[in-house]
This record gives structure tokens, C-alpha cells and sequence, in this order.
């Protein structure tokens, strides 16, 4: 199948899936993660209609960045080392991944030269993997007040990875967790907008929307899949 083809099906079962969960089809936006795919395949599925395109490491999205067409949004989905924040700063209209209130100083730092705010989620290991990255759910009110006070980074909500589950359905309450730790930092800080849930992939989308997902990062069902060793993703091979 096409990359076209793709998309529409993918689009078919995300709005699908808001219906069955009551919930209005434009409040899930599809992040479509072109990683280890070259530019034409990220222009394949703008052709197609996708908007919104992620990937997960900042020197492989640059040249696809300036390849596309300037109203293509590129939202940073993987992990970011320290060092490379400098290269992230402004070319993403959102990081999903901030990980340490350590990488959150240096995009402060790099967003202040720059004289830009920049857009973020918090990760969080809602289930607890050594293999992810991400803030424990018990240190993330701490972590999260202290990145409310950086002034160039605006908090927009928090995104995980579901466990590698042969069935969709053992993914869920990590799903609800971090909704119900969303919904607690809403109390604690309100003064963060706090409306994005950035969780659910192609094995596991419809259960995060399901579960209140506003942004799912959806790859292979679109794009197809990977080589093998390709693109540092998250353990996925256990759940072809
Ligand atoms: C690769 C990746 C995805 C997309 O995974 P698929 O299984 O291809 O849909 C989503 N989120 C992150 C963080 C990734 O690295």
C-alpha cells in the first residue's frame, strides 16, 4: 500500500476510535514519524495531508525540515542529549521528549540566546522500564515545578511510551496513568496549559485515544516498516 493509502486508513481508525470514545475526531492530531524515512517519504504523507511530522533525532530532521514545505509542523519525539538542545531550539514547533530538568535548563538556556520559546512535553516512565527514558511518576511534581519556572519553555503536557505488549489492552492503564498524572499537575500547576497527552504508536493509538491521547505518534502504519537496527526506536520488534 501507499503512503497515501496509509494515511487515509490511519486517519480512518484515529477517527474511529475518538468516536467510540465520544470524543470530538480534531482533538487527536496524528504526528506522522517519518524517522529512518527519507524526505520524499516525509513529502509522500504531506501530499497525503499529514501536517504534523515527527522524528527522533535532531541532525537526521534538519534537511527533511528545510526539504518540506514551510507550513509542515516537526514535533522532536526521541530522546535529546544535552549537547545537542542548541540545534533543537526553534526548529520544532514541539519536544515531546524533555526528559531531566537538566536537558530543560539548557533548552532555557539555548531559547533565551535565541530569543525564542520554545513548546515541550514532559516524558514520563509511567511503567517503569530501565530501557526508557523519562521522569518517575513520583518525581515528576518536582521536576515539573521546577521547569515551570523556566520562562522560554512552555509546558504543554506530558507524553509516554506504552510498554511492549503483544496486546494493545495490557498498554492501557499506563495510558490512564499519565491522564491521571496530567490531571494532577493541572492542580498543582495550573498556570501551565497542560492540554497535551502525547502517548499511543501504531500497535497501540486506538487505546490511547481510548484513554484521552491528543497527539499519537504513528510510524510504520504510515510509513511501513523499518530496517532492522534502524532509528533507535523503542523496543518494538516483541510486538509485530
Ligand atoms: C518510532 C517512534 C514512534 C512511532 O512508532 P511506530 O511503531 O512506528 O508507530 C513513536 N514514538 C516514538 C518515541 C518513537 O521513537
Amino acid at each position: 500500500m501507499s503512503i497515501s493509502e496509509n494515511w487515509s486508513q490511519v486517519r480512518t481508525r484515529v477517527a474511529a476510535a475518538a468516536a467510540a470514545a465520544g470524543r470530538p475526531v480534531d482533538s487527536v492530531r496524528i504526528v506522522a514519524v517519518s524517522k529512518t524515512f527519507p524526505a520524499s517519504s516525509a513529502q509522500a504523507a504531506y501530499d497525503a495531508g499529514a501536517r504534523v511530522l515527527g522524528e527522533n533525532r535532531v541532525q537526521e530532521a534538519l534537511p527533511k525540515i528545510e526539504a518540506l514545505p514551510g507550513d509542515a509542523e516537526w514535533h522532536l519525539i526521541g530522546h535529546l542529549q544535552t549537547n545537542k538542545a542548541r540545534l533543537a531550539i526553534g526548529r520544532f514547533s514541539l519536544i515531546h521528549s524533555v526528559d531531566s530538568v537538566r536537558l530543560a535548563n539548557e533548552l532555557q538556556r539555548q531559547a533565551e540566546r535565541q530569543e525564542l520559546v520554545q513548546p515541550i512535553l514532559l516524558q514520563v516512565d509511567v511503567a517503569g522500564e530501565d530501557t526508557k527514558s523519562g521522569f518517575a511518576p513520583a518525581e515528576l511534581t518536582a521536576a515539573a515545578r521546577d521547569i515551570a519556572r523556566l520562562e522560554r519553555l512552555h509546558l504543554e503536557g506530558l507524553m509516554t511510551i506504552g510498554p511492549p505488549v503483544d496486546d494493545p489492552e495490557d498498554a492501557r492503564w499506563v495510558f490512564r496513568r499519565l491522564r491521571e498524572l496530567r490531571d494532577g499537575l493541572r492542580q498543582d500547576l495550573p498556570d501551565a496549559a497542560w492540554l497535551e497527552l502525547s502517548m499511543g504508536m501504531t500497535h497501540d493509538f486506538e487505546a490511547a485515544i481510548q484513554e484521552g491521547a491528543t497527539l499519537v505518534r504513528v510510524g510504520r502504519a504510515i510509513f511501513g516498516e523499518r530496517t532492522a537496527g534502524a532509528g533507535a526506536a523503542p523496543p518494538l520488534a516483541a510486538h509485530r
